[in-house]
């Protein structure tokens, strides 16, 4: 296993489109069992695919602070298939340095997907969870949570994130990144 490189915004990979995984194998064990290590090594709720570089429909979750690296959630093409309610969230992104924001997104929603041992799974969440499901689907579609945002916040974030590069600091304000 191997921790990856985090892309970062404005990386024009994450605004790409993931490809369907056509066939479940080593090679996708592989690169799902390091996605794993590397959130967990970035201290992350939850990572996509495409934001270590590699444009493919995996992602990798574990929003159980109190269980933490126990079951991590593996899923490969997972689809949103039913959603509902609205629920407003504080979001951050391993991939998005030092901002966060309120982001609206469905309060319940059903997943279904495929697990790396070849299985069809359906995962139904609520709370943060569900948020980080969304917000890694997102990924695979090459959306930032900064594209929920209004124009003008994702320019203030733009001018932020020129302003941290210069000071090369990195204030911790404690929400999850996913
Ligand atoms: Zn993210």
């Amino acid at each position: 296993m191997a921790v990856l490189r985090i892309h970062t915004f404005p990386d024009p990979l994450l605004t790409r489109t993931s490809e369907r995984i056509a066939e479940i194998d080593g090679r996708v064990a592989g690169y799902v069992a390091d996605m794993v290590e590397t959130m967990y090594a970035a201290n992350g709720v939850g990572l996509a695919a495409p934001q270590v570089g590699l444009l493919e429909r995996a992602i990798v979750v574990d929003t159980d602070s109190e269980n933490r690296g126990l079951a991590p959630l593996c899923l490969l093409n997972p689809e949103v298939v039913e959603a509902e309610g609205d629920i407003t969230w504080e979001e951050g992104c391993l991939s998005v340095v030092d901002y966060t924001a309120e982001v609206q997104r469905s309060a319940r929603v059903l997943v279904s997907g495929w697990s790396v041992d070849q299985e069809e799974v359906r995962i139904e969440a609520t709370g943060l969870k569900a948020v980080c499901l969304q917000h890694e689907i997102d990924h695979l579609d090459g959306k930032l949570f900064l594209d929920h945002l209004s124009p003008l916040k994702r320019g203030l974030y733009r001018k932020r994130l020129k302003k941290i590069k210069r000071s090369g600091e990195l204030p911790d304000d404690g929400v999850p990144r996913i």
